[in-house]
């Protein structure tokens, strides 16, 4: 019988996160008079030590000793061997995932909301605010406020706070408060209701809410928290690649192909950096982040300098972007929903280093159906864009007649997330896509800002 897992003892958890900084160039995040910003300028919105962190030129860093004993809840995580996949598609090629849907939360976000709460803690904060997509942030970051005893409170996007009652039922068994975005608590939240007052929400309006709320506690004990995009956040996720390149290694195999989803980019740089690494010193892998062809920052929109978020709170970070005023398409992978991508992400693509891909969401989730058919676990909707380009890799590989190695990150369950395979399975859910033109009003936000160096970092 071929082994289905792969799994690590608790004493073999990564000690160190791999930070990419120290390997590749980066454009530096810029102030509102074009500058670039100045640590301090970060510090009424994140802990300094994790600003640290976010500048960090550093290649490892010590994960701390009470970081790795509630890692341990989950931790390390199954490298699984894709069988049932594998015969379904009778393809050559050996399919493994990293199961990142069996922390508590039900994906890889605690990953990171752990030692986020944890520095904030140490530096002496009381009260976390936050946006949340689907709701995986938001409960993910509630899990971690509760181990920590800290206060949480989340700004989630309406779209997925009307289709996911549960999530906020999550969240506030954790102790933490859920608010649908826009809400009419911040500034930024009413003046969008004043114009639209029917908006789905966007991930870039919950920003603004949420960074509001924290820098205008003035008790100075309120810091906000970002799921995603920046450095710090992506560092966090390491853990989830170092592991695979351990339990891969045990078996003696290395990955030709690596895919992930990509909303912000977090969970798919978490896997794919260490391996990154590896490409910059001349291996070949081909190295896939893939998003929904109703929201596509890397496939078609520009490299820019753009605001992380709708009220332009941000400073202006490099990245793909398809305007920070842009509100997606209701597609129910509310995690994939964002207008920019991780300026890491965006430099690596942009240096042809990884390989975009776009999927429609109906190809999504007729792959998630396909996998929880075989391998058994209800996929997020949002890991369903990794399958399905899984899927056609596999194919590929069958029609090359090549034993290629396939990993990709299986980023959280579906479980929460059952309307949208009863509405796919009711034949009720269709594709959108955006046309050209509705891209280039959208990106028109950016016209007048500083553009990007186009660097190399090999
Ligand atoms: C949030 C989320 C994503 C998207 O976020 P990234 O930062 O791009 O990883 C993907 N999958 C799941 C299950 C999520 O919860």
């Amino acid at each position: 019988m071929v082994a289905r897992k792969i799994v690590l003892s608790e004493s073999e958890i990564p000690r160190q996160w791999y930070n990419v900084l120290a390997d590749i160039k980066m454009n530096p995040p810029l102030g509102p008079d074009g500058n670039p910003v100045s640590p301090d300028m970060l510090a009424p919105v994140f802990p300094m030590n994790l600003i640290e962190q976010e500048v960090s030129p550093d290649r490892w860093i010590d994960i701390p000793e009470e970081v790795l004993s509630i890692y341990a809840i989950w931790r390390p995580s199954p490298l699984v061997r894709a069988v049932a996949l594998e015969k379904a598609l009778d393809t050559p090629a050996r399919i493994y995932f990293k199961n990142e849907s069996v922390s508590p939360p039900g994906s890889h976000k605690p990953n990171t909301s752990v030692p986020q709460v944890y520095y904030n803690k140490v530096f002496g904060i009381e009260r976390m605010t936050t946006e949340t997509g689907a709701g995986q942030w938001g409960s993910a970051l509630s899990f971690a406020c509760a181990q920590f005893g800290m206060e949480c409170r989340v700004y989630m996007v309406r779209v997925s706070f009307d289709q996911k009652p549960y999530r906020k039922a999550m969240m506030e068994t954790w102790g933490g408060k859920c608010v649908a975005s826009p809400s009419t608590e911040t500034k930024a939240g009413r003046d969008i209701l004043e114009k639209y007052p029917d908006t789905p929400g966007s991930l870039g309006i919950a920003i603004s809410e949420a960074i509001e709320a924290a820098v205008s506690d003035t008790s100075g004990k309120t810091r906000y928290s970002l799921g995603s995009v920046l450095n710090h956040v992506v560092l966090h996720q390491t853990v989830v690649g170092l592991e695979a390149k351990k339990q891969l290694e045990t078996i003696g195999e290395y990955p030709d192909v690596i895919i992930g989803c990509a909303g912000g980019g977090s969970n798919f740089g978490g896997l794919a950096f260490p391996f990154v690494l590896d490409k910059i010193n001349g291996k070949e892998i081909a190295i896939y982040p893939v998003e929904p062809a109703a929201c596509p920052t890397l496939t078609k929109a520009p490299f820019v300098y753009d605001h992380g978020d709708t009220a332009r709170y941000t400073p202006l970070l490099p990245m793909h972007s398809l305007g920070h005023a842009f509100v997606p398409p209701p597609v129910h992978a509310g995690g994939l929903r964002y207008h920019g991508m991780a300026p890491t992400v965006s430099q690596l693509v942009n240096e042809g280093i990884l390989e975009a891909k776009a999927v429609t969401q109906l190809d999504a989730l007729a792959a998630g159906i396909l996998l929880s058919r075989t391998e058994g676990i209800i996929p997020a909707p949002e890991t369903t864009h990794a399958l399905a380009t899984v899927v056609e890799e596999a194919k590929k590989a069958k029609e090359e007649g090549k034993e290629k190695v396939i990993l990709f990150n299986w980023s959280g369950h579906g479980l929460l997330d059952l309307t949208a395979y009863e509405k796919f399975l009711a034949d009720e859910l269709s594709n959108f896509v955006l046309s050209d033109k509705e891209i280039e009003e959208a990106e028109k936000v950016f016209a007048e800002f500083p553009k990007p160096e186009a660097l190399k970092s090999r």
